[in-house]
């Protein structure tokens, strides 16, 4: 079973950007969208 350090609910601007901070601190995280595209708005 894999284990997330985070889930982030949300691919729009404030999930890429916790996306990418979680990324730079080498955490192990999911991104969650409901939609087809990411950053739709
Ligand atoms: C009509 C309009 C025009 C705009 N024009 C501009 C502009 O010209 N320039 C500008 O800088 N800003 C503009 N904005 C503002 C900009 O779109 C928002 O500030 C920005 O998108 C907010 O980003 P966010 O990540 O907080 O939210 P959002 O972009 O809304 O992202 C949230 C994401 O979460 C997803 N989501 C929601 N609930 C769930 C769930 N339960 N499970 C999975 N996924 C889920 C949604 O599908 C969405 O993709 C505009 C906004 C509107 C409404």
């Amino acid at each position: 079973m894999q284990v997330y350090d985070s889930i982030v609910i949300g691919a729009g601007q404030s999930g890429l950007a916790m996306a990418y901070y979680l990324s730079k601190n080498k955490l192990n995280y999911l991104v969650l969208e409901a939609s087809e595209t990411t950053a739709g708005s």
